[in-house]
């Protein structure tokens, strides 16, 4: 799959020596890390995240909605398939592709990523060349998705479909790389503007989950500010009102995924969504 890498201003192959790749033809060379090339710089504010081992049981709801959507993605693609995974970091969502035809890319040389590079920036591959992309909780950590999009839509081949998910009410996170919430109006417009077809586009609900994020607020801001007593008053109604809820979950029932004109919520934790080349 290394193959697939090539020189980003010519798309030539790539002659591979021991600390660096050389473009024979114009010169360009790509420093290598740990053996794999680093095509752009990751800024000097960005944070090296430790690896938390995910799985389909782990993790946050949304996370776990996001296991289930792109393994249903990722077990409908043919057996050849050639699979980029875009901002894969400490590759959360690896396993999920064992076996196949993948690439993992991110700003950052992490042990788990093939290339590091911004795409949004410098694209060492060519055109019409992926099956699929997975864009997985990324699209709000970058600043300039324009960009990104249109690499994204160019390394598609005609067909092929670019898989997202993307946080809605989630808190800020990886600060300071944290730029943006869209709504699924402003995904719907980004996806035609950069020449997709909206495949799917579904919202995952999680009332339960949605009040806890609430409450662990209210543990952050309230608890300390009231005396000693009071605090203690205050951890009760907020336990006490964690527990009716719960009572409630047989009807509210665990988080579901629907498509946002179904759910008539606003509050989507987030938006998965496909989108065709
Ligand atoms: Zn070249």
């Amino acid at each position: 799959m290394n193959e697939l890498i090539v020189c980003p201003t010519c798309k030539g192959d790539f002659v591979k020596e021991e600390t660096r790749w050389r473009c024979p033809r114009d010169g360009y060379e790509v420093p290598l890390y740990e053996g794999k090339p680093v095509f752009t710089e990751m800024p000097q504010t960005a944070h090296v995240y430790e690896k938390i081992e995910r799985g389909p049981d782990a993790g946050t709801p949304w996370r776990q909605a996001n296991w289930k959507f792109l393994q249903e993605q990722i077990s409908g693609l043919d057996k050849e398939a050639l699979i980029l995974d875009v901002g894969a970091g400490h590759g959360d969502f690896a396993a999920i592709f064992r076996g196949r035809n993948y690439l993992a890319v991110d700003i950052v040389p992490y042990p788990e990523v093939d290339l590091a590079c911004d795409l949004a920036v410098c694209v060492p591959f060519k055109e019409n060349t992926f099956d699929a992309l997975a864009l997985m909780n990324v699209l709000e950590h970058v600043y300039h998705f324009h960009e990104l999009l249109d690499a994204l839509h160019s390394l598609l081949k005609p067909g092929g479909s670019l898989i997202i998910a993307v946080p809605f009410m989630i808190k800020v996170h990886q600060a300071p790389f944290d730029f943006q919430r869209y709504t699924h109006y402003s995904l719907e417009e980004m996806a035609r503007q950069h020449g997709f077809e909206v495949a799917l586009l579904e919202g995952y609900y999680d009332p339960i989950f949605f009040l806890g994020e609430a409450t662990r607020n209210l543990r952050f801001w309230v608890l300390p500010k009231l005396p000693r007593l009071a605090r203690w008053a205050g951890r009760g109604i907020l336990i006490l009102i964690e527990g009716l809820v719960n009572l409630l979950k047989p009807l509210i029932g665990k988080g579901c995924v629907q498509t946002p004109a179904a759910a008539k919520n606003p509050a989507a934790i987030g938006y998965q969504l496909v989108l065709k080349k």
